[in-house]
């Protein structure tokens, strides 16, 4: 059988460079990494060196994929013009930042519509994709990721997804499912072989399976439909280790890069995580 590749989010403190080394310890085949501090309006950006350094010290490993993670801020369906600028710049920033160091894509949330109506938002929040994409050529990819619900926030079912996937009409688009997120936004009460099913015929439907680019491998300390995001480590929360079971059941996911984002002892995933999931996917 194939192998499932397990990623984590690692620190970059040092050098975006040092994350494959920290990736190695826990035993990561994959990163995510802030391609900036993910709480500043404004990215830093690298500098050539920093860009040659961080693709040479790549080929030391054996890393398989490399995702940004948004900053924290970003919000592409506020209201808020000055939220919506900024953000705006920010996606383009760290997008650059992907292309620079050959990344293969910028995960961001998809944000919430305070201030203007639902259809503003989406119609606000598709312009937006359209122009960081092309505003940024290259091959990485804008990478969609959903969220836990809740309040007014875009895209929160299969369905508004594909709408956002479909009328930006780009292939540079992509998507992140997090396993954590569906779970607390209530798309299944629990993660089960028919319920999994389920989903991803319907997520095939509205958006295309070949168009999901990662996995957010967390589990949830809320329970389903909870609408709030908190993540647990693998098999200590609710969706448990029968729930990420259940996902591997569907073979669709085995070609998918599972990136742990769960907060291991406090500083992030650990061995202890991914020695988990390996074991549950035995
Ligand atoms: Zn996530």
């Amino acid at each position: 059988m194939k192998k499932i590749i397990i990623g984590a989010h690692v620190s970059t403190a040092g050098g975006l460079y040092t994350a494959f080394d920290r990736a190695q310890l826990i035993g990561a085949e994959a990163v995510q990494i802030f391609g900036s501090s993910p709480r500043a309006w404004r990215a830093k950006m690298p500098t050539k060196e920093e860009c040659e350094k961080f693709k040479k010290e790549r080929e030391k490993y054996s890393i398989s994929h490399v995702f940004l993670h948004a900053a924290y801020l970003v919000n592409l369906a506020s209201g808020n013009s000055d939220i919506f600028l900024n953000s705006k710049q920010s996606l383009i920033d760290h997008l650059s930042i992907a292309e620079m160091i050959g990344a293969d894509g910028l995960i961001f949330h998809i944000g919430s519509s305070k201030g203007i109506t639902r259809s503003e938002a989406l119609l606000q929040e598709i312009e937006a994709m359209r122009e960081i994409i092309s505003r940024v050529p290259g091959k990485a990819k804008l990478i969609m990721e959903n969220t836990a619900g809740g309040g007014d926030k875009v895209g929160d079912s299969i369905k508004e997804m594909g709408e956002l996937y479909k009328k930006t009409g780009s292939d540079r688009l992509g998507i992140c499912f997090d396993t954590a997120h569906a779970f607390e936004a209530g798309w299944v009460e629990s993660y089960t072989k028919d319920s999994v099913k389920k989903l991803f015929d319907e997520f095939d439907k509205e958006i295309g399976i070949e168009n999901l680019c990662a996995i957010h491998a967390n589990d949830s300390m809320t329970d389903s439909g909870s609408y709030h995001d908190r993540h647990a480590n693998i098999g200590e929360g609710k969706v448990g280790e029968t729930g990420f079971r259940a996902l591997f059941s569907d073979k669709r996911l085995h070609s998918i890069p599972w990136i742990l984002e769960v907060p291991g002892v406090g500083d992030g995933p650990d061995r202890k995580n991914i020695d988990e999931l390996n074991k549950i996917f035995k």
